[in-house]
């Protein structure tokens, strides 16, 4: 083992993303960063290969970002790297437990990469819309359960809801078929909202301000 809290920094989607990770250790020439995680998994079905693609399926909407953040890392260097999740919950199974991207991943390395850029453009945009609802407007975003910020934020107010929900199905048709006559900062903003996702194909509305 190298050591615990370990800091490093990337390159990523033009911007330098800081990351810490639980522990490093060092194999060869294998470098290998951990994540360990207490809550539940990622995915607890049986086949790798499902367990993997619905991992991926995270990465590309911008979840589950720190392993691969970790080999991507590795790419600006001669040392091999890998990024895990190491979910610790005794409940988690054994095949369940490990979710690991090395540097080679070339559709982690890329989901992330992307997933980072849109991040990162969606900040120099000035769009910090918060995620109150999920894309499609059906639940509650993801991340609120656990929010610090949940106190201060409209969550709960539901003409604020109502609007955002109206503003991204009446704007995505155009992000959908010619994203270039929106406002920089609207494609921005849905470029986030939609992140690794197809919108759907909210029907087309003629608006006087477009
Ligand atoms: S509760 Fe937190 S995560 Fe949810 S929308 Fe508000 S600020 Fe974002």
């Amino acid at each position: 083992m190298l050591g615990v809290e370990i800091e490093g920094a990337v390159d990523a989607g033009g911007r330098t993303i800081h990351f810490k990770a639980d522990r490093a250790d060092l194999d060869g020439t294998q470098l290998l960063l951990t994540d360990y995680k207490t809550g539940r998994t990622i995915d607890s079905g049986k086949r790798a290969s499902t367990r993997a693609r619905n991992f991926l399926k995270q990465v590309r909407t911008g979840k589950r970002l720190q392993a691969s953040t970790y080999a991507l890392a590795g790419l600006s260097s001669t040392m091999a790297r890998t990024g895990r999740f190491l979910f610790l919950d005794p409940d988690t199974e054994d095949h369940a437990r490990d979710f690991s991207v090395e540097d080679a991943d070339s559709d982690f390395i890329t989901a992330a990469g992307s997933a980072w850029s849109v991040v990162s453009e969606a900040w120099d945009a000035g769009v910090f819309l918060p995620r109150i609802v999920g894309p499609t407007g059906s639940k509650q975003g993801d991340a609120c359960d656990r929010c610090r910020m949940r106190q201060s934020c409209r969550l709960g107010d539901s003409g604020y809801r109502r609007r955002v929900i109206e503003h991204v199905q009446r704007h995505t048709p155009v992000f959908k078929r010619t994203p270039t006559q929106l406002p920089a900062v609207r494609q921005s903003l849905l470029r986030l909202w939609w992140l690794g996702q197809e919108p759907p194909d909210y029907p087309e509305e003629q608006h006087d301000d477009e």
